[in-house]
């Protein structure tokens, strides 16, 4: 990187090590040309994705959101609190693994219905039933507007 003091593109590193538990590398730089220190925090991007909808819009990562989903399909199943949260921290952890930094609301589905078969299998196929038959609606009404606009084919 850039020497914040004089634009110089050349830096070396004069110490690195680890902080906050492992989750950082601090590095103490020397500026090749004037000789000034600085300091960089290196650390795993850890912002969650946007959400890209079904419409093409985008939308914050919302948690809440999620978590009453899931809490929907599982209603008055025996299924605890704790292993709910788990699954919530589990697809966090897999979004943010992505990389990404937009995601197709279709993969965050996948998600949730994976964790939702690992969780309560009669509510997995109650979330995959509304879900799975929401697409194939939309794939049946594709379908309809094709052979509208070409009524030979
Ligand atoms: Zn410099």
């Amino acid at each position: 990187m850039f020497c914040p003091f004089c634009g110089a593109d050349d830096t070396k590193v004069i110490d690195s090590r680890l902080v906050a538990d492992g989750g950082q590398v601090r590095r103490r730089r020397e500026c090749v040309n004037c000789r000034e220190r600085f300091t960089t925090y290196e650390a795993a991007e850890l912002v969650l994705p946007r959400v890209i909808k079904q419409d093409g819009s985008r939308e914050p990562f919302d948690e809440e959101k999620l978590r009453s989903g899931l809490q929907r399909a599982l209603e008055k199943r025996p299924v605890a609190v704790e292993a709910v949260e788990s699954e919530l921290g589990q697809i966090k952890n897999r979004l943010r693994a992505t990389g990404e930094r937009e995601i197709d609301s279709r993969a965050v589905g996948e998600l949730v219905m994976e964790a939702l078969k690992r969780l309560d299998q009669v509510a997995y196929v109650r979330f995959a039933s509304v879900y799975r038959s929401f697409e194939d609606l939309s794939e049946f009404r594709d379908a309809i507007a094709s052979l509208e606009a070409d009524p030979q084919g």
